[in-house]
């Protein structure tokens, strides 16, 4: 029978990332039954992960979900550490000595790569950077997008590329009533894009938008949206596919591209076209991009695992701007199991797969980092309860394989290591003072782009953390 998680000896817990999954997770421990302590540690002094940084700034219903988050991050049980960056300001090793266990919700932060000649021509992006930047992401604070071109290719047909799209095409009047960063309404308001490419490697009843998203892009004031009856072409296989009962998302896809097809000219500003079947090979461009080169694919294979498989004919989409949107990849923490080719954690149901050289460490994962980048923030919940279930089960393992130090507490240990970490009180007012700033500019918040401003906000009034340590980073 463990000792642990009893009055007598609380377990402590650290999450690693203050995203969806790491509030989730938080929250489960929290309602665990068992008597805990809760420590979700953020890079950044700001929590909430992608809905913060990811999240379209014309979908602010979505981040209402934040309501949750902030009634976990105030159960007594739950403490915040933001500006705290594992694997930098802290690591797995001194995180293992002051908690029973650990729990990596870090998300994937990085890219997939195309591996195509020319992907990084200037000109040429990810969406993630574009992401960022338009959320005021402080890393991507000073990314630059040349915006004077009129055609824009992005590659990929899932929900990211649907954002960037409605971003690239919406009025800036609209979009400035949100919370997207100033630095992009500026440029925003001068961008000349009149056509969106929107490319995708497989057919129409393959594109991974959901049926709303792709409702919303077609809906779009001042914009058409087309397709071309050639490329959406159902094969035997896709009418498989759409009779399943389950595949309903597609069906609906699919009725809107066939809409869009048959859709008349009109005399819109923007025009996003949907390409189907199309796998670039080439980036082209002298100083900077100026053309992509496809093969144009057929789809092999059985119906739910059609492949796109390279023909002889190729095309070529003219374009000075690119965003590659083909998925989230995660990245290892220094000292920590990690699966190169899969980019995430290796894990049975939450319990990290560690080495055999050290194989006894209370190591656990979940959200994006565990299951690889898809899903929506509501996803994370059932995959962070499944975490914690296995983390309970763990009970008497954790207790024995435990390197926690009965008198190091993560405060203690970050004082010592004067890292300048932000609390909870802390962030709510750097959100105050976000909020008060984006009523005055007539937003719905105006983000703080640079650290030390976050740090600066969280600092006003009493503080409880001398900020005046050496070695804050000078990156920001
Ligand atoms: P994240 O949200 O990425 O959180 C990870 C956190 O860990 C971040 O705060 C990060 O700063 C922190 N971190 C990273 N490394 C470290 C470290 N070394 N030390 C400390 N902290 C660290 N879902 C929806 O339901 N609706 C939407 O509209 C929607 N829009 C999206 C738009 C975009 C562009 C993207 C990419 C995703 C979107 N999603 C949406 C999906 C949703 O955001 C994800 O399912 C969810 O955020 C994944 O949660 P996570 O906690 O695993 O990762
Ligand atoms: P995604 O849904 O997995 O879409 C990735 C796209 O990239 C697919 O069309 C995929 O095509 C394509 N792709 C992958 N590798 C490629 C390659 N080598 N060459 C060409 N194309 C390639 O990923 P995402 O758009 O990044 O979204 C991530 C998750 O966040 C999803 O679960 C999404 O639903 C969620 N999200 C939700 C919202 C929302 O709810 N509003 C908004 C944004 C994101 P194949 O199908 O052929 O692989």
């Amino acid at each position: 029978m463990a000792n642990l998680g009893t009055q007598s000896r609380p377990m402590r817990v650290a999450i690693v990332g203050s995203g969806p999954s790491g509030f989730y997770a938080a929250e489960a421990v929290a309602n665990s039954g068992l008597d805990v302590e809760v420590n979700i540690i953020e890079k950044l002094p700001v929590p909430f992960g992608l809905v913060r940084y990811g999240v379209a700034p014309d979908h602010p219903k979505l981040k209402k979900v934040t309501m949750i988050f902030h009634q976990i991050a105030e159960k007594p049980n739950v403490n915040y550490f933001g500006n705290v960056k594992v694997g930098e300001d802290v690591s797995l090793q001194e995180l293992e000595s002051c908690h029973d266990a650990v729990v990596f919700c870090y998300g994937a932060e990085t890219d997939r790569q195309l591996n195509v000649p020319g992907e990084n021509l200037p000109g040429s992006h990810t969406a993630t950077e574009f992401v960022a930047w338009y959320n005021g992401h402080p890393d991507y604070k000073n990314a630059t997008f040349d915006l004077s071109c009129e055609d824009v290719v992005i590659i990929g047909q899932g929900n990211v590329a649907a954002d960037v799209c409605r971003i690239l095409s919406k009025s800036v009047d609209e979009l400035s009533k949100t919370d997207i960063a100033e630095h992009a309404i500026e440029a925003l308001s001068k961008s000349k894009v009149r056509r969106i490419h929107v490319v995708g490697r497989r057919g129409a009843a393959q594109a991974k938008f959901s049926s709303r998203e792709l409702k919303e892009l077609e809906a779009l004031p001042n914009c058409l949206s087309r397709a071309y009856a050639e490329e959406i072409a159902l094969t035997t296989a896709d009418d498989v596919e759409l009779a399943d009962p389950t595949n309903y998302n597609s069906v609906a896809c699919v009725d809107a591209f066939k809409r869009m097809s048959e859709a008349s000219d009109s005399n819109t500003d923007k025009e996003i076209e949907f390409h189907f079947l199309l796998s670039p090979t080439a980036f082209h461009g002298n100083e900077k991009l100026e053309a992509i080169s496809f093969a144009r694919n057929r789809l092999a294979g059985d119906a739910f695992s059609q492949a796109a498989e390279a023909t002889d004919s190729t095309q070529e989409i003219p374009c000075g701007l690119c965003f590659r949107s083909i998925g989230y990849r995660g990245k290892p923490i220094e000292d920590a199991p990690f699966d190169e080719r899969r980019g995430l954690v290796p894990n049975e149901k939450g319990r990290v797969i560690c080495d055999e050289s050290n194989p006894n460490r209370n190591l656990y994962v979940s959200g994006w980092i565990k299951r690889g980048p898809s899903g929506i923030i509501g996803t994370n919940r059932a995959d962070s309860i499944e975490t914690v279930e296995t983390l309970v089960a763990d009970l008497e393992r954790i207790e024995r394989n435990s390197k926690a130090k009965a008198d190091l507490t993560l405060g203690s240990l970050l004082q010592q290591k004067r890292v300048p970490y932000v609390d909870y009180e802390h962030w709510k007012r750097i959100d105050d003072a976000e909020l008060s700033m984006g009523k005055t500019l007539g937003k719905s918040r105006n983000k703080f782009t640079s650290v030390t401003d976050m740090l600066i906000a969280a600092n006003s009034g009493v503080s409880q953390v001398d900020y005046d340590y050496p070695g804050q980073s000078e990156a920001y």
